[in-house]
């Protein structure tokens, strides 16, 4: 059974080996299912987003605030139909929708899931960006909303930071076919039923390479698609080794940032505000809270 899922193609059989995301067996590993209440607005809305965390990644940012379950693979093992119990259980407790976070390396696990069981609320996929264009074609009519990160510019420092050179090229790419199979926006009441929201989090010393980022996304989708920036940089894992993101975000590099969407012409979407900064938007992955709702 290998696996070429993501973009980095490492042709593992994760049957026998460990790939580069961390994953291997053939079960799922999942590391958390909760009520989510500090989503966008629009997710989360009054009751909550349905999150399920997976175990490990295909990305493992160094500075990652989930490092223990992106690089350390903290979580449970389940089985597809676990999953699909989990969806079922989320989806009668009066969730929003059906949030799958860092779920990329796990695809067709979850799409068999889905089929198991189809919730009746909106499914999210919650990715990193670095996906490949055939994984988001597989999501047409099981996928509603997607919450895209959208990380670099730079090929020196998504290699430096996340050992993806290709991130940006591939990121872009994936966020164009994600824009073809879920064409518009709809928020009703100020609850998201389809769309896309693009998260960018802006890191020490970036603020050029964020506005790049967002002059490509006005070049290559428009205008029209909501954003969400956020300043909740904390140096966590590795970045605490690292001179260049052991330190926070600048108020005036955020602000430049902030000014340059606005000049752009983005006018869907959510600022955070500088001061949050924090570790409050952490979950705690203690696997005695695996399930909180
Ligand atoms: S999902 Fe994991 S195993 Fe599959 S190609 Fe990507 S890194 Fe390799």
């Amino acid at each position: 059974m290998k696996c070429n899922l993501c973009p980095r193609k490492c042709n593992t059989d994760v049957l026998v080996n460990t790939g580069y995301c961390g994953k291997s067996g053939e079960n799922i590993k999942i590391a958390k299912v909760m009520r989510h209440m500090w989503e966008e607005p629009v997710i989360s809305y009054k009751n909550g987003s349905g999150a399920i965390f997976f175990s490990n990644c295909s990305l493992r940012c160094c500075y990652c605030q989930n490092y223990q379950i992106s690089h350390l693979g903290c979580g449970k093992e389940c089985s597809v139909q676990d999953l699909a119990n989990f969806i079922k259980k989320l989806d009668e407790s009066n969730v929003e929708n059906i949030n799958f976070v860092t779920p990329t390396h796990y695809t067709d696990k979850i799409l068999q899931a889905l089929k198991l069981y189809t919730p009746k609320v909106p499914v999210v996929w919650n990715t990193s960006g670095y996906e490949t264009e055939e994984n988001i074609q597989k999501l047409k009519s099981y996928v509603d909303i997607f919450l895209f990160d959208f990380k670099y510019c730079s090929e020196q420092k998504s290699q430096e930071y996340s050992k993806a050179k290709d991130y940006f090229k591939v990121c872009l790419k994936a966020l164009k076919k994600a824009r073809e199979i879920v064409p518009k926006d709809q928020v009703e009441n100020g609850k998201m039923k389809k769309g896309i929201i693009v998260r960018h989090l802006v890191l020490p010393e970036m603020w050029q390479d964020s506005i790049k980022i967002f002059e490509s996304i006005k070049r290559e989708v428009g205008t029209d698609i909501y954003i969400s920036l956020m300043s909740q940089y904390v140096p966590f894992y590795k970045a605490k080794e690292m001179e260049c993101l052991n330190k926070k975000v600048k108020p005036l590099e955020y602000k430049k940032v902030l000014n340059s969407i606005n000049e752009l012409g983005f006018e869907k979407g959510f600022i955070q505000d500088y001061s949050s900064s924090s570790c409050e938007y952490t979950p705690d992955f203690n696997l005695d809270k695996f399930f909180e709702i």
